[in-house]
């Protein structure tokens, strides 16, 4: 599974129908945040995602409504009596931000927090996939994340593998792992019924910005593209005072990259009830493109079945 949930989709300040900014997403039942505006937690709690199997927090930048959510949410999980390290990453400041969170009033976090400044262009590596850091075009020290998941085997033939001989069962998963089996004295390749290897997902979440060049770079083909659209065209000029992206920029952006799908996120409060002005200045250059509201689920499949 790879499921986003979008916590928070407001841009700046909280409005009755959006929280601050907060995206978390479920890979294979890892939960990870990527930003944690003020309320996430009870967010998190409309959205039953849980809390448990949240392993690491990816900060965009500094301002508050990135950020505010995140004390509350470490003392519910410590009151719950998770023991398990929590994993922060943002731009430099991040082991400050740790300081400080484990220094709040009189309570005593009974997990450890693992800071982890990164730079841009900075890849944490896991076993299955990478968060790779880029550099993004904000008021402040600020980066956007693509989760990009490692290339998975190629499309199994079975029909081909029981021509050639191969009974279904142990044989099949040796050579769809790539390694050679024997059958009759006969040595068959995992290339004879394994085709070429395919690309996983991507996901780019820009967090606050500027159209930039090391989204559009990390979003060539993305599957999914969170793009800061905090305002519509007319509002242009403050956009870029403001260090924003408006909903016709996102849009030019992910078309250029050639991405599946666009979600307009960041909404600013102006549009907050209404962001019909968002979607229809992007629609007219790119088709597949949402506005986000809280509490969305979006699945990312493979594009190809299985
Ligand atoms: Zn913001
Ligand atoms: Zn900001």
């Amino acid at each position: 599974m790879l499921r986003v949930t979008f916590l928070g989709t407001g841009g700046s300040l909280p409005t009755p129908e959006r929280n601050p900014s907060a995206i978390i997403i479920n890979r294979e039942g890892e939960l990870m945040l990527f930003d944690c505006g003020e309320g996430t937690q009870q967010q998190m709690m409309r959205a039953k995602t849980g809390m448990k199997a949240l392993s690491s927090i990816f900060i965009t930048h500094f301002h508050a409504d990135h950020i505010l959510g995140i004390p509350g949410l470490i003392q519910t999980m410590s009151f719950h009596g998770r023991t398990e390290p929590l994993k922060i990453y943002g731009p430099h400041w991040v082991h400050e931000f740790a300081r400080i969170l484990s220094s709040l009033g009189y309570y005593k976090l009974k997990f450890e927090i693992d800071a982890i400044d990164l730079s841009p262009g900075d890849v944490v590596k896991r076993d299955d996939y990478s968060i790779v850091a880029l550099k993004t075009e904000h008021s402040i020290p600020s980066l956007g994340y693509a989760l990009v998941e490692n290339m998975r085997p190629g499309r199994f033939d079975r029909q081909k593998a029981i021509e050639l001989g191969v009974s279904p069962g142990p044989l099949f998963s040796k050579l769809h792992k790539g390694e050679a089996v024997e059958v009759d004295g006969k040595t068959i390749n995992s290339e004879d019924v394994v085709g070429e290897m395919r690309p996983g997902r991507k996901i780019v979440y820009t967090g606050d910005t500027r159209p930039c060049k090391a989204i559009l770079e990390a979003s060539k083909d993305a599957d999914l593209l969170i793009h800061d659209s905090t305002l519509a065209s007319d509002q242009q000029q403050w956009a870029i005072e403001s260090m924003h992206s408006t909903s016709e920029e996102a849009a030019k952006l992910a078309k250029e990259a050639d991405v599946l799908k666009l979600v307009l996120t960041h909404i600013s409060s102006r549009y907050s009830d209404n962001p019909t002005q968002l979607l229809e200045e992007a629609k007219k250059i790119f088709d597949n493109v949402i506005v986000a509201n809280d509490l969305m689920e979006l699945d990312v499949p493979f594009r190809d079945k299985n």
